[in-house]
């Protein structure tokens, strides 16, 4: 089945108060259980790759060729939608668009405001002659991303207004103190903000760095707009603490296969745990 952009998808999940979760893909694992809790709790998916490691995963053709085709294999029947996430320039995105993902996200983010959305502008009009979604960012979300260290800045209103009607863009990551990796301590969103950005643009929110946020923020953040969640690091815990436990459990086996299919579960099970928090199950 081929992918779909996220536009419809979000407008659906916004108007019906619940989100659509992008899983991040670390590796060929990641995608095979993603696509499994998906199917399995028929729910719409979206499979991200952060630009960072694409080079990694080897290549954007690749990537959009591995997850294509396990789609096929596995009889995917959900919507799926392949997006990039974090795209670091235009060309990236447009390099993405070309080998076949359906949605890209542009990060002008740590980039003056008039410069942000001229280069989201340039995406958007590629991408929309393409039936391709854009999600693009204003503020900038905390913490660890791929092994990059910034700070907590909230998205301005103003900026946010602007960029959407001039940009043109499908989705919204207005940064109001949610933080990428772990966080110390609880996080505090800021809702009031949150509340006002939502009005405002109208278009649904995206809202970064969600692993381990509680449950009655996300609900809540689900409320005010967003119709789109990030997950990646509880993937990742989930995936790094169970293949440990295999580890030193079974000193004597070498099978990848037999190593890894425990952690490929632990990944399945923490997606399937997060649609039903996001409320997107049987939503297709
Ligand atoms: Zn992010």
């Amino acid at each position: 089945m081929a992918f779909v952009s996220m536009t419809h998808l979000l407008k659906e999940a916004k108007k019906d108060g619940y989100a659509v979760g992008q899983f991040n893909i670390n590796g060929e694992l990641w995608v095979q259980a993603i696509l499994r809790a998906a199917e399995r709790l028929k729910s719409p998916v979206i499979l991200a790759s952060s630009d960072r490691i694409v080079d990694y995963l080897g290549g954007f053709k690749t990537i959009v060729q591995m997850v294509r085709s396990l789609t096929d294999e596995m009889k995917i029947t959900v919507p799926v939608v392949l997006h990039l996430d974090h795209g670091q320039t235009v060309e990236r995105c447009i390099a993405a668009i070309d080998a076949g993902y359906s949605s890209v996200m542009y990060d002008g983010s740590s980039l003056p405001i008039a410069e942000n959305i001229l280069n989201t502008k340039k995406v958007t009009d590629y991408a929309h002659k393409k039936f391709v979604s854009v999600e693009a960012e204003v503020g900038s979300v905390g913490g660890m991303e791929d092994g990059l260290i910034g700070g907590i800045k909230y998205a301005d209103l103003e900026e946010c207004k602007r960029l959407v009607k001039e940009a043109n863009v499908d989705a919204l990551a207005a940064a109001l103190g949610s933080v990428h990796g772990k966080y110390q301590g609880e996080p505090v969103l800021g809702f009031p903000e949150m509340n006002a950005i939502s009005e405002a643009v109208q278009i649904p929110l995206v809202l970064h760095g969600a692993s381990g946020i509680p449950l009655n923020q996300l609900k809540k953040a689900i409320q005010f707009g967003h119709a789109k969640i990030n997950i990646n690091t509880e993937c990742n815990l989930a995936f790094r603490k169970t293949l440990q436990e295999t580890l030193v459990e079974n000193p004597d086996i070498f099978e990848p296969r037999a190593l890894l299919l425990p952690s490929m579960m632990a990944i399945q099970n923490v997606v399937e745990e997060k649609m039903r928090e996001f409320d997107s199950v049987n939503r297709v």
